[in-house]
């Protein structure tokens, strides 16, 4: 049957009472089934390590979600055998086969979505909210990526040479490994996966160590529908024990990694790297961090523009790649903007994600350290204006109150580093002019956002400000599959455009074939 177009998953709208009630079982339902131990597998066979990865609920640190095995440099040659293997003959189905899997992963999240929306409640401490936005963008790249799919292999060359049947043919570039971030498990995991898996390559999923059991979960449905042993092979691991090692191995054709500057920078000096018996060029698609700036111009909707930053900088807890780090504010309405900004802030509730507070905890001790110790140099680089502290709580979860500080330098440390947290550094700009100059004065490149009620600053930002994603009139997060390819400049990454046309290719190489009639 022929495909609909693609269009994306419609939010939960969680003031229906009978979506609140279905979220309140789901709460309750893996409530039941936190805690449980999974297995390793490769090429289908179960493996148990000795060591062990334990994730965590962050609003609850004594609350186990799940128990993961420990990949080690050990299980790397498997791992790669077994990808190497299922490639022979997954390569080779129809594409129209591949994509079923992925339409069919698809239909059963969107059954259990209210399941898969708690699984990242309690992981990650996602309010239900944004767990059914990372739901819904994983249904959304299944779905789009399977219509890619289809589209990419009816591809032709434009131009047939006299006397000669031209063919292009995109075929896969063979094993790759795919190692996501914990900050949208769900989404990212599965959508590199299955960006991965439905051009024809087989893959060594690394999850994240701090969000491991919805990427296990994703795993047991792929088994459920019945994806082949080893096209998908689920290796829970350390990074730099793990991941780095199949990043290194010569039969590692392609990385696939959305993750840290840091970690990407690595990764991309590890894969440059020719090892013995390697006898191709690594591809690597990297998507890294950002330090993404909204400009409030002095002529805007004042109120839209403390909404969309406030959403952009704290919507969950400012662990987002495209979240508002820095608000670059005109002048002439810099302290009616701060003051509107902390009443609107102050009115945040936080608390459990699973009782559905607006904002939750942050995702480890780790992040917990990192964010603090950013507030303290902040402080010491403005004025706080509000939050600035950690807020404490009976199960002592990671939780630390939204803060805000102004008057900050745009070359100060909270003004160029991403502390991935819910910390927001407004920055005073005297024209538009210099607000887009202050935007473009980082590393990264990727989203920004123009609050600005003139069409020429609008046009302005639209050749000027060097950034991939970038919005007017709209916060800076929340991203949607087909409408808004995701990926940023500089630091940023490789511009990878996830959810976008272009996407596939880079799991592809192209073949031309010249046929003499
Ligand atoms: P991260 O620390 O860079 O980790 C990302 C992944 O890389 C994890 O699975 C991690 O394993 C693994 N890893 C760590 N060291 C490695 C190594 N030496 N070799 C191979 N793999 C290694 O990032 P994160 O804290 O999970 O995620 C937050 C970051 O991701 C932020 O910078 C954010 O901006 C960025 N991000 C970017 C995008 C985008 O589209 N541009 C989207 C989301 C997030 P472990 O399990 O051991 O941590």
């Amino acid at each position: 049957a022929e495909l609909s177009p693609f269009a994306t998953e419609l939010f939960v709208d969680f003031s229906a009472s009978e979506n609140k009630i279905a979220m309140e079982a789901a709460l309750a339902s893996v409530y039941a089934k936190l805690g449980r131990e999974y297995d390793m597998v490769i090429g289908g066979q179960p493996i148990k390590t000795t060591g062990k990865i334990v994730s965590v609920n962050p609003a609850n640190p004594s609350q186990v979600v799940g128990t993961h095995q420990r990949a080690g440099a050990e299980h790397v040659e498997t791992a790669i055998a077994s990808a190497h293997r299922a490639f022979a003959s997954w390569s080779k189905r129809p594409v129209s086969e591949r994509v079923q899997f992925l339409l069919q992963a698809a239909e059963l999240i969107r059954e259990r979505k209210f399941e898969f929306c708690a699984w990242l409640t309690y992981e990650v401490g996602k309010n239900w909210a944004e767990a059914d936005a990372d739901v819904a963008e994983c249904i959304d790249f299944l779905e789009f990526y399977a219509r890619e799919a289809l589209r990419l292999n009816e591809a032709k060359t434009p131009i047939q040479y006299p006397g000669e049947k031209n063919q292009l043919k995109y075929i896969p570039l063979g094993v790759g490994a795919v190692i996501p971030p914990w900050n949208f498990p769900f989404a990212i995991m599965a959508g590199m996966t299955a960006a991965a898996i439905v051009t024809g390559n087989t893959v060594i999923l690394k999850p994240s160590v701090d969000a491991s059991t919805i990427a296990a979960i994703f795993y047991e449905l792929l088994q459920e529908i019945g994806l082949p042993d080893g096209v998908v092979n689920f290796c829970p691991g350390e990074g730099p024990e793990f991941g780095s090692e199949v990043v290194a191995h010569p039969k590692t054709r392609f990385i696939a990694f959305t993750g840290s500057k840091k970690v990407g920078l690595e990764i991309h000096e590890s894969a440059a790297k020719t090892r013995a018996g390697q006898i191709w060029i690594k591809r690597t698609v990297l998507e890294m961090g950002g330090k993404d700036s909204i400009i409030v111009d002095r002529d805007c909707d004042i109120e839209a523009a403390v909404d969309g930053v406030a959403a952009s900088a704290f919507g969950f807890n400012g662990q987002k790649c495209s979240a508002c780090s820095r608000v670059i504010v005109d002048a002439a309405i810099y302290d009616v903007f701060c003051d509107r900004l902390v009443e609107r802030v102050e009115a945040i509730k936080q608390g459990d994600p699973a009782k559905n507070f607006y904002a939750g905890p942050v995702i480890s001790p780790l992040a917990y350290k990192r964010v603090l110790d950013y507030i303290e140099i902040g402080k010491g680089e403005g004025r706080l204006l509000t939050g600035g502290a950690a807020v404490e709580t009976a199960e002592k979860g990671y939780f630390i109150a939204p803060t805000v500080i102004a008057d900050v330098s745009p070359t100060a440390r909270i003004a160029q580093e991403e502390i991935f947290g819910p910390v927001l550094a407004v920055i005073k700009s005297q024209s538009f002019d210099e607000a887009l100059e202050i935007a473009n004065n980082t590393e990264y490149g990727l989203t920004g956002a123009v609050y600005s009620n003139s069409r020429e600053h609008l046009e302005r930002a639209r050749e000027e400000f060097f950034v991939g994603n970038l919005y007017f009139n709209r916060k800076c997060t929340g991203a949607m599959v087909g409408a808004h390819p995701f990926g940023g400049f500089n630091m940023s990454g490789t511009d990878s455009k996830a959810g976008g046309p272009d996407y596939l290719l880079l799991f592809t190489q192209a073949k031309s074939i010249a046929d003499k009639v």
